[in-house]
């Protein structure tokens, strides 16, 4: 157990819910207690590995966790989840969230791409105020999975276009809260467009960058693959293997 996953939890089930997501039921150890924050999203770390993805709460009752899960090209996750996984056990971070619609707000708009459903899902299932809805996503429309006012926007997988779509978006009368997560370059533009074009102060929107398109171009300085199994072999607990992880990359990046 590391600290950064204290919570365990065993995968009961694995459902397809579109093309490229799938639903993971797991079974926590009973440790994990929600934030009622309907963003709220932990780190995951599956088995063999010692790097954490994050994953938003799709939702946590008693011990029945759902995490839907965005299956990419290649990914550690993406992988994982994708061979017969059912029994595994995996290691969960502590939830946090960071949805906070400020007490003027009179309306939400939330927009973002596949990655984003789950928090924008639950955040629909909670909120009380006028609700409106852009999700862009390479698959058909998930019926029942959103409102059904929903606007689809089809982008393929890695070419999100969301910064035009907010671009060109109409916004409801009087302050509000915007709430938005994708990839992370179209989130900074859209950062940007909030901020200057539309004179937002931070209160009043929440834009999140979920994943980046960039990083998987970039060679991976340290591979943690030898160094976890060397720690492992050596008897060393997860907290020591992310010590000798931490220094090689320091390392590397002084040497
Ligand atoms: C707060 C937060 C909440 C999140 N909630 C969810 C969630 O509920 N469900 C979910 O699926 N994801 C969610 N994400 C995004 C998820 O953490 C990343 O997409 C993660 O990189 C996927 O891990 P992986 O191991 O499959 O791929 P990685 O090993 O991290 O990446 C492998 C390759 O895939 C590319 N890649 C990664 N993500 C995407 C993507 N979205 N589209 C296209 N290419 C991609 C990378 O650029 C890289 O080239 C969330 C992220 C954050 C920060």
């Amino acid at each position: 157990m590391s600290s950064r996953t204290p919570h365990r939890a065993v995968v009961q089930g694995v459902e397809r819910l579109s093309e490229h997501l799938l639903r993971l039921e797991l079974e926590t150890d009973g440790s994990l207690v929600s934030t009622g924050v309907p963003d709220e999203w932990l780190a995951l770390t599956v088995p063999g590995q010692f790097q954490t993805r994050y994953y938003t709460v799709r939702s946590l009752v008693d011990r029945r966790l759902l995490l839907d899960v965005v299956v990419h090209d290649v990914g550690l996750v993406t992988a994982w989840a994708q061979t017969d996984c059912v029994g595994d056990e995996v290691g969960l971070g502590v939830p946090k969230g960071s949805y906070a619609p400020p007490a003027d707000a009179g309306w939400v708009v939330l927009a973002g791409d596949l990655t984003a459903l789950p928090a924008m899902a639950r955040i629909a299932e909670q909120e009380t105020l006028p609700l409106v809805v852009h999700a862009e996503s390479a698959d058909a429309p998930l019926g029942g999975y959103l409102p059904e006012a929903t606007t689809w926007h089809h982008a393929e997988p890695g070419e999100s276009r969301l910064a035009e779509v907010v671009a060109g978006l109409d916004w409801p009368e009087g302050p509000g809260y915007f709430w938005m997560a994708g990839e992370s370059a179209q989130m900074r533009d859209i950062r940007r467009h909030c901020r200057r074009d539309l004179g937002w102060d931070t209160r009043h929107h929440e834009v999140m960058g979920y994943w980046s398109g960039s990083r998987g171009r970039q060679t991976r300085q340290v591979d943690p693959g030898p160094i976890y199994a060397r720690g492992r072999a050596l008897g060393h607990s997860e907290e020591q293997i992310w010590a000798a992880y931490d220094a090689a990359r320091e390392g590397d990046r002084h040497g």
